[in-house]
């Protein structure tokens, strides 16, 4: 008898990510990896420090399962740099391993027959873990002539993933768009998880340090945040999920508080200890030049791709652009001719769903060695596409 989760079927295409690194690892020489969004840059050594000296302290005494929900410590820093002016407290911030598995873990809090809105393109995680869940999903394309910025819709979902700044956009919602989310969320009774990765490249002043800067966030609102992308902890694991005892359905906090007891046994102490190093000042200083290399990765981009007159968005909140393909070419096509004739690595859009068709993302996470060579390999794209037309 097969008793295995047959919501497994729906999942209709192959994670993009794998298909991507099998297409690097067939590909013969150097090639400039604009593809998959990891870090390049090596981690910050105040954080290195903090995580070593934090291992020490286990030779000395025993350091044995932490709380499940994150050390106090870490809650409290958080809450400290990150939430002070808006009300959040020390309870409502859960430590994990990162977004990703908070993405998909946070479904488990609502009834299986629940809606969840999904944006296409987005992150694929949004839409695979709620088919695993059974969950019903409803699409809702993102329009180029919108900036692909998602819009609330004229009807109501229980649910709804809003990833901003936006993995593959690269835009991120200002305050105005993000306050007509929480007004559709309040009229609606919804529940609105804001994947907040890419915060720490948010430099547009109209962009809200959080959803819960804004009237109403706190009651319609669970943002997630993560190490990886701002302090390269990609490889290190500790992200956190911020859930208000006041949403309007406050159940939710405890639900959570109970679901992480019964399910996580919390993140190794040295990591926690790395992730409060983040936010000595030192460890600002380190975190922040790298994201301020990846940033400026974006501007060169930008500037080449505009100088070129092309159709793109993102790298300037967010550490994606998402190019338009030239006319007549598919995503997959286009993908295939930047890596045979430019030895550049992208991502096709189609990959983030079928709305991203005719689009592919660069990633900004280079080094600047790494920057100026894809910015050579860009220019010479465009070299021969002057000649050849
Ligand atoms: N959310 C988005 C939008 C991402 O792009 C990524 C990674 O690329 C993640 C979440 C994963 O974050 P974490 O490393 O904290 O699991």
């Amino acid at each position: 008898m097969d008793n295995s989760n047959l919501h497994f079927q729906k999942l209709q295409t192959a994670y993009i990510f794998p298909i991507i690194e099998k297409k690097l690892e067939s590909v013969q020489g150097k090639v400039i990896n604009l593809g998959v969004g990891d870090i390049s840059l090596p981690l910050a050594p105040s954080v290195a420090d903090a995580i070593c000296q934090a291992t020490q302290e286990m030779t000395q005494r025993p350091i044995g399962y932490g709380p499940s929900h994150g050390y106090r410590f870490l809650r409290e820093v958080i809450c400290h740099e990150e939430y002070a002016p808006f009300g959040i407290e020390p309870e409502e911030v859960f430590i994990s391993e990162g977004v990703n598995s908070d993405v998909a873990d946070l479904l488990q809090l609502f009834d299986s027959a629940c809606s969840v809105l999904v944006h296409d393109p987005s992150y694929p995680v949004y839409r695979d873990a709620s088919l695993i869940a059974g969950k019903e999903v409803i699409t809702l394309p993102l329009k180029e002539e919108e900036g692909f910025l998602p819009k609330p819709p004229p009807f109501r979902t229980d649910l709804v993933y809003l990833c901003t700044p936006s993995n593959p956009i690269g835009e991120a919602l200002k305050g105005s768009e993000l306050e007509e989310w929480i007004d559709w969320a309040k009229t609606h009774r919804s529940i609105l998880i804001i994947d907040n990765v890419y915060q720490p490249f948010v430099s547009s002043p109209d962009v809200p340090p959080s959803i819960y800067a804004l009237k109403g966030g706190r009651e319609v609102a669970i943002e997630m945040r993560s190490f990886s992308k701002g302090a390269g902890f990609t490889g290190l694991r500790c992200g956190y999920t911020v859930i208000p005892k006041s949403l309007h359905i406050s159940k939710l906090h405890s639900n959570w508080s109970r679901l992480i007891n019964i399910q996580r046994n919390g993140i190794s102490y040295p990591i926690q200890k790395g992730a409060e190093a983040c936010f000595t000042p030192i460890g600002k200083k380190e975190t922040q030049k790298q994201i301020d290399i990846y940033k400026n990765t974006g501007s060169l981009f930008r500037e080449i791709l505009k100088k070129n007159r092309q159709t793109f968005f993102g790298g300037i909140d967010a550490p994606y652009i998402w190019w338009k393909v030239p006319q007549g070419r598919s995503s997959w096509e286009f993908f295939d001719q930047l890596l045979e004739r430019s030895r550049l690595l992208t991502i096709p859009g189609s990959g983030f769903g079928p709305g991203g068709e005719g689009y592919i993302r660069l990633s900004c996470f280079q080094t600047q060695q790494t920057a100026i060579e894809a910015c050579n390999a860009l220019r010479d794209h465009f070299d021969t596409a002057q000649l050849l037309s």
